[in-house]
């Protein structure tokens, strides 16, 4: 009893931390035979992807229906442009990482790796992407749990909501407000079940992590360690340096905005999942950093459909490791294909474990690496591919963290910031300095 007592009381990113510190400890001592934990881990997938439709909807109707059109249209604008530039800064930082490290270089290729991989991807063309952003049958979209043509759905309900709640008709107007409330309601619901599923975390983030390092500890610290290490740091390298400085630039404090996003970043780290994570990350920027639901209901979905720089750092340092790998370094100008080519393939990457894995194939085969089974870039792709769970990682916390910096700078130049959100921790550390002294 004392434990679960301990449990609920002691601090929930301690117990997270000690969830993945543990499990990393018992995955490697007992290696596959950790796999019997994997159900709990599947469970906190589950349960997070169980409340991503719900949350989406209530929000992002909530929000959509609380702002003013206009407004709106800046807001999405806006996210949308900021997006491509970090994704674009994303793509030229893994190239420069990999041309530094040249992960691959003189790396023993093993045979056999490739068995599994399917050789057929064909990129979905910008035209293809525009038009299934409209859902034929909004409810079919929400029952698939297709992201983008929801967020559109729900952005043209919202504002139409916006317009019936501001009718001059007071009986229209009534009815307007009464839907808008059951939404608001739903969203309030959706906030408290995240709340509860969080508790569960700690559990789940050791079932996880135990399962992936059981499964595939040995090899990350093997022959691929480069390879990860130069992901790694292109992923550190970004976060601290591209998002660092564009928060300075909008003079906002970059290690408040880490300390606040933390637990976000954590779960997008043990989840391997942008969309799993969008529960935690929308709570973070509502109830921590202040922001207000027009904008984070509106630009976090976007974001974590669309804006993914993790996975763009990700294409491009593999991209050039399978280059060396087979002896066939990537030439300037086919690493300007891959910054184009990286930038719509993380577009168009969902944001699911290992989904970025697979748009790489594209991204390979626009700069004729075609993945064609028992081939050599098929060999090397397949080295990828192995570790692909510790890298995926690192990516989804990457493209998390963007998320929510854009989502923050959106907010303070649309003036959706309450600032006292962020005086709030200066106090704490006067406090808390005062208290030392
Ligand atoms: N897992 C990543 C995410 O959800 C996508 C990827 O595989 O790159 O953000």
């Amino acid at each position: 009893m004392k434990l679960f007592g301990w449990y609920f009381k002691s601090n929930l990113l301690v117990r997270i931390l000690l969830g993945l510190i543990l499990g990393a400890v018992c995955g490697i001592t007992f290696g596959p035979a950790m796999a019997w934990v994997s159900p709990f881990g599947v469970i906190f997938i589950r349960l997070l992807k169980m409340i991503v439709m719900p949350v989406i909807l209530f929000t992002l109707t909530v929000g959509a229906a609380s702002v003013h059109p206009s407004q709106l249209g800046r807001v999405g604008a806006k996210s949308l442009l900021i997006y491509m530039i970090t994704t674009g800064f994303a793509v030229s930082f893994g190239l420069i990482c990999g041309n530094l490290f040249q992960p691959g270089k003189g790396m023993q290729i093993a045979a056999g790796a490739t068995e599994g991989i399917k050789a057929d991807v064909s990129a979905p063309s910008l035209v293809d992407t525009l038009i299934n952003l409209v859902p034929v049958n909004p409810f079919g979209v929400i029952a698939d749990g297709n992201v983008l043509p929801v967020i559109f759905f729900c952005l043209i309900f919202g504002i139409g909501l916006a317009y019936v709640r501001n009718s001059e008709d007071e009986q229209i107007s009534r009815s307007g407000e009464t839907v808008f409330r059951f939404f608001n309601g739903g969203a309030q619901i959706m906030y408290l079940v995240v709340h509860w599923i969080l508790q569960y975390a700690p559990i789940g983030v050791f079932a996880l992590i135990a399962d992936v390092f059981g499964k595939q500890g040995a090899e990350a610290f093997g022959p691929l360690g480069w390879t990860t290490l130069a992901v790694y740091l292109a992923f550190v390298g970004h976060m601290l340096l591209v998002y660092g400085g564009m928060l300075l630039v909008f003079k906002i404090s970059p290690l408040a905005f880490f300390s606040k996003a933390k637990e976000a970043i954590v779960t997008a780290f043990v989840t391997r999942s942008s969309g799993g994570t969008l529960p935690v990350s929308m709570d973070t920027a509502g109830s921590k950093m202040g922001i207000s639901q027009g904008v984070y209901s509106f630009s976090l979905p976007l974001g974590a459909t669309v804006n993914m720089d993790g996975t763009a750092i990700y294409q491009g340092v593999c991209a050039i490791f399978v280059g060396f790998a087979i002896g066939a370094p990537l030439t300037f100008s086919q690493q300007l294909t891959i910054i184009a080519t990286s930038l719509l393939a993380s577009i168009g990457t969902a944001g699911v474990p290992g989904a970025g894995a697979i748009m790489l194939m594209m991204v390979l085969e626009s700069v004729g690496l075609k993945v064609e089974p028992g081939s050599p870039v098929a060999m090397a792709y397949g080295m990828i591919f192995g570790i692909d769970a510790l890298l995926d990682m690192g990516r989804t916390a990457c493209n998390v963290t963007g998320d929510l910096a854009v989502t923050c700078v959106v907010a303070k130049t649309e003036k959706e910031m309450d600032l006292s959100a962020w005086q709030k921790d200066k106090q704490h550390v006067l406090v808390d300095t005062a208290v030392a002294d």
